[in-house]
């Protein structure tokens, strides 16, 4: 069931622009205590609306409260958490090192929040890629506009009530809207921009960013592999990346896109999934009430297409395939003989739609990994020591898990985010603070600098000196 979708109006956006213009200096000299307060309050309203979150994201796409428990709330929390623990040591000037040339001085870096910030979400995971980054801009000070996804619309409505419950909208609000909304909002003037999103879009969300010459952060997608040696250990692994294919319907950036599987170790990665599908989803997936819709039919179209362009290129089916339009189901599915020209090579899957590849020597792998964009994600399933080392030494990607899938995410103390084309800048913990931070290097000088024993005129002297710093200092 779809709700009303709202649109606000492009004055409204203005006036809340002007809004949070005024009042961005004041929030930028908050101290620790009053941003732990405003965090706290948030986690309060987050927890209040729960049950409103979990029936809005089942109306949207079927999503479980269980998945919405642990993939939307508990990654807010925790990051709020973690935030909670740390934020007074982040925001501390930290003194640094000076060499000995500027004897005389010392030298601190202060933690400055941006300014106005503006956060554009996706619709995948519509709650926790529109608040984790907002807990990092409230910690660092800043105001934000929101603008979460249009095709999530019972969703929004919730997350714009918490926001409305937990802050003052000079300082947070949504904006609800599509593209001619976004567009609005980046011919705006933000100091820092946070765009989660496809890599085309990000393209669009740059260009307009430098008009203003304002910093971007991009948390983007591709194509990310999933590497199965012939070392793996195929019982344990099947599990892990069953869940992280298949949750949220493969509606994840950091899913495993493809597989690419010593030809060794085929048969039994497949016949492993096949059994740990049938376990996680019962016979049936459109049955099951784990398993999620595609969020719409746009969405369920193009991977139909994909999935039928692919069997049309000699693509084999080797579990699952099945589709309900009416309900924008597509179930788990497993397909071999995928030619490297064929839509599910060529594009992000995005859906449950799991490619498998064959290799038999490593070359193989880093020449097709290579052959595409730098991913988001690269996972490793391996015993072998020396192939790990292999594999991630020849390739580059946003982020890695060795023996696991997807979770790399979940670790606060890692920097999260891509590199080129699957994403620009980090996120999360103290990392998501700094990227919405302006890292300030201050110096000061105390006692007679050595500049002035270098200023003109350059007598001999002077000039002897010149030549000693260059050659010992
Ligand atoms: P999208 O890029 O189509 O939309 C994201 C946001 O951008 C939405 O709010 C949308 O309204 C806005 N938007 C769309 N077109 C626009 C335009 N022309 N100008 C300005 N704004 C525009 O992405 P999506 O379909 O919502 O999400 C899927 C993509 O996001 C995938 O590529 C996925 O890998 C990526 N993603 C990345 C991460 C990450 O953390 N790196 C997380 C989730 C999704």
């Amino acid at each position: 069931m779809v709700a009303e979708f709202n649109e606000t109006e492009i004055s409204e956006i203005e006036r809340i622009y002007a809004s949070q213009k005024s009042h961005y200096a004041l929030v930028g000299k908050t101290k620790a205590s009053e941003r732990i307060a405003k965090l706290k309050k948030f986690q309060v309203a987050i927890l209040k609306f729960r049950s409103e979150l979990e029936e809005a994201m089942w109306k949207d796409y079927r999503k479980p409260a269980a998945e919405v428990a642990l993939t939307e709330i508990y990654p807010v929390i925790q990051e709020i958490r973690f935030a909670l623990k740390h934020l007074g040591g982040w925001m501390k000037p930290k003194r640094v090192a000076r060499p000995i040339t500027m004897i005389g001085s010392s030298s601190r870096v202060h933690y400055e929040p941006k300014g106005m910030c503006l956060i554009i979400a996706p619709w995948n995971y519509p709650m926790q890629l529109l608040f984790a980054p907002l807990v990092s801009a409230i910690a660092a000070g800043n105001t934000v506009i929101l603008k979460p996804s249009e095709f999530n619309s019972n969703t929004v409505q919730v997350l714009k009530r918490i926001v409305d419950e937990a802050f003052d909208e000079r300082e947070i609000a949504v904006v609800e809207g599509g593209v001619e909304v976004s567009t609005k909002l980046l011919d705006m003037k933000f100091s820092h921009i946070f765009f989660t999103g496809a890599p085309e879009i990000g393209k669009i969300v740059m260009a307009a960013a430098s008009k203003h010459l304002t910093s971007v952060t991009l948390e983007l997608g591709g194509k990310s592999p999933t590497i199965i040696d012939e070392t793996a250990d195929i019982k344990a692994m099947v599990p892990r990346i069953t869940w992280a294919k298949f949750v949220n319907a493969g509606q994840i950036c950091i899913a495993p896109d493809y597989v690419i599987v010593h030809e060794s170790k085929k048969e039994d990665f497949v016949q492993g999934m096949a059994q740990q599908i049938n376990k996680h989803y019962g016979k049936d997936a459109i049955d099951s009430p784990d398993y999620l819709r595609i969020i719409n039919s746009r969405h369920f179209l193009r991977l139909k297409g994909y999935l039928e362009a692919t069997v049309q290129q000699g693509g084999k089916v080797v579990f699952g395939g099945a589709m309900n339009e009416a309900e924008n189901y597509i179930e788990p599915t497993l397909i071999t003989d995928v030619k490297q020209s064929s839509d599910l090579m060529q594009h992000e899957v995005f859906g449950p739609i799991l490619p498998i590849i064959t290799y038999k020597d490593k070359q193989e792998v880093i020449e097709l990994i290579k052959s595409k964009e730098k991913p988001l994600a690269v996972y490793i399933y391996s015993r072998s020591k020396k192939n790990i080392k292999y594999f991630i030494e020849n390739t580059s990607a946003g982020g890695t898990c060795i023996n696991m899938s997807a979770v790399h995410v979940g670790n606060p103390n890692l920097p999260f985010g891509g590199i080129n084309n699957s994403g620009i800048g980090k996120s999360r913990g103290h990392y998501g603070f700094l990227e919405f931070t302006n890292e300030r290097g201050v110096l000061h000088q105390k006692l007679p600098s050595a500049v002035e024993f270098m200023a003109p005129p350059y007598t001999r002297f002077k000039q002897k000196l010149i030549d000693w710093t260059i050659k010992y200092l």
